[in-house]
């Protein structure tokens, strides 16, 4: 696939818009690691001590937030035998 992208201009500007990213983290970039970050932290890692920048997300964004939750819920009941999968057979 060629789209240019090699222009030198290009990779300057989004190298640019990464590094700026990096500041604060985005929904898109939030939600899509959102379930390999419960399981870490459902098996015992430090959110803030690992990705605070997830954390600092997490805390103004309720809809992350609240999804975060949902995934540590379901994975923790998983890991404590509480949630029983072959219960519907
Ligand atoms: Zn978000």
């Amino acid at each position: 696939m060629t789209t240019g992208q090699d222009d030198p201009l290009r990779k300057l500007i989004d190298c640019i818009f990464v590094s700026h990213q990096d500041e604060a983290m985005d929904c898109e970039s939030c939600g899509c690691q959102l379930e390999c970050f419960a399981e870490k932290v459902s098996a015992g890692a430090n959110l803030h001590d690992l990705w605070p920048d997830v954390e600092a997300h997490l805390a103004c964004c309720p809809d992350c937030a609240e999804e975060f939750q949902a995934l540590l819920c379901i994975l923790r009941a998983e890991r404590s035998g509480q949630l029983d999968t072959s219960a519907g057979r």
